[in-house]
């Protein structure tokens, strides 16, 4: 046998031997995380991951493989703990989804789940479709957006968010979730690490585990008014890492970070060269003093945004990223791959719709978020006040409360709410969307509370 070949067999049975190891792996992954299913605990530990971490580093050292190397291994095997052990996880949308096929089987049901606007798109969108119709815009187009359409975003964005951008800055993509997937999809490789600062929308950790990348989450608390201190942040940073994602005004907390706190992290994003990934889809409904990420003037900033929550157009599917141009280039080609681009006449919808005086659903919202704080003091849950956005994150006085299995059974009394283990380990807390009206919102928390006394 000659030498490559001799070589290539030895290759062939590690592989192999690799292959069975990481069979033994999962499977003890997955016992892992029946075993905390059972005790309630949450699927991520980063203490325990914290300290496997340490081993490995200490062993690339001691046998010479390279430390970045050894720590993209373990961000795999990671992430396929984590994969596993989410099976059954449940979500705002896995509720969503049970929610619905219960109203198909003719239950009546309160949506307080989903964050949904109930107030009616601008009407200036309708002309816009119509428009685009009649004069022919119906074909393919080009992938970053229509011109008019760039061009039109970048004024909103210079005027609304404390930087001047071109439409050269500007991707128009079918609702911020693709822009999140996109950025996290051309941004980061496979074995790169992202902080999020949780409780989180759970889209920023699907998207990461799809893409290869582990999460790296911070936790903070209701008693911490949920601000990440600056240690955390800075003890997460890592030569793996590469991305911190913002959300403020925050779903599902409604906080907004003290503009001061938010430049200290962009700062240490700076320092360490990190991209910001900061969804600022609910910027209109800002009730406290919010600043854009984009104010700070980091290049490496990338702003997710969309038409879905400020001007009610959900069901459009458009929303746009901000970020600097080869930025918008990189995002842009993925874009071509999937989609080719965003359908003609929704864009030209958006455009009309652009400029709107949305002060009727800011003041809508507010007045919702209102409500649904007076009575959710009534019956006694602990929350902080939301600064913004559309949502109340609560936990019931109760000793031992599961969020997950009271949600289910809140269902069959008709009201779908948010189980709080979506959004991380976070399992003693509801989500309430306040996105309905305000009847309703009376109702659900009325019938909220007759369960939670009968627990
Ligand atoms: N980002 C956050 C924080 C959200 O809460 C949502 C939707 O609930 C989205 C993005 C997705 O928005 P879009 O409809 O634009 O995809």
């Amino acid at each position: 046998m000659s030498d490559i070949e001799q070589l290539r067999n030895r290759i062939n049975e590690i592989t192999l031997h690799m292959t069975r190891l990481l069979k033994e792996r999962t499977d003890i992954a997955r016992q892992i995380g029946q075993l905390k299913k059972s005790s309630g605990l949450g699927v991520t530990d980063e203490v325990r991951e914290g300290q496997l971490r340490e081993e490995i580093i200490r062993l690339c050292r001691e046998i010479g493989l390279d430390e970045s190397l050894g720590k993209k291994f373990l961000n795999f095997l990671l992430n396929e703990s984590v994969k596993v052990q989410s099976d059954g996880k449940q979500t705002h949308i896995s509720i969503f989804l049970k929610a619905k096929e219960m109203e198909r089987q003719g239950k009546k049901m309160i949506h307080l789940e989903v964050g949904e606007p109930d107030m009616f798109p601008p009407i200036s969108a309708k002309a816009g479709l119509e428009e685009a119709f009649d004069t022919g815009r119906v074909r393919y187009g080009p992938t970053a957006g229509i011109p008019e359409l760039r061009a039109s975003l970048a004024e909103h964005v210079s005027k609304n968010f404390g930087r001047t951008v071109g439409p050269e800055n500007i991707l128009v993509t079918p609702g911020g979730r693709f822009s999140v997937f996109l950025a996290i999809n051309t941004l980061l490789d496979p074995g790169d690490e992202m902080i999020v600062i949780e409780p989180a929308w759970p889209a920023y950790r699907e998207c990461a585990i799809n893409a290869g990348v582990k999460v790296r989450a911070i936790q903070t608390t209701l008693e911490g008014r949920w601000e990440p201190s600056i240690s955390q942040i800075e003890e997460a940073v890592n030569a793996n890492t590469k991305m911190i994602v913002l959300n403020y005004p925050n779903n599902p907390t409604g906080k907004i970070l003290p503009p001061a706190l938010q430049d200290q992290i962009i700062e240490i994003a700076k320092k360490n060269d990190l991209y910001v990934l900061s969804d600022e889809i609910y910027f209109l409904y800002a009730y406290g003093d919010w600043k854009s990420a984009l104010a700070s003037n980091y290049e490496k900033t990338v702003i997710t945004q969309s038409f879905s929550k400020s001007h009610a157009m959900t069901g459009f599917r458009i929303g746009y990223t901000v970020a600097e141009k080869d930025t918008v280039s990189k995002m842009s080609r993925l874009q071509a791959l999937c989609i080719t681009n965003v359908a003609e006449p929704i864009q030209y919808a958006a455009l009309k719709a652009l400029n709107s005086d949305l002060s009727g659903f800011k003041r809508a919202i507010k007045s919702k978020i209102d409500t649904v704080v007076a009575e959710a003091k009534k019956i006694n849950l602990e929350f902080e006040v939301p600064d913004g956005a559309m949502y109340v994150f609560a936990r019931p006085k109760k000793e031992g409360f599961d969020g997950t299995s009271f949600t289910n059974r809140l269902l069959d009394s008709g009201v779908a709410v948010a189980p709080g283990e979506g959004f991380g380990n976070y399992k003693g807390f509801i989500r309430i969307s306040v996105a309905q009206d305000e009847d309703t919102l009376r109702e659900g928390i009325k019938i909220l509370d007759s369960v939670l006394k009968g627990l």
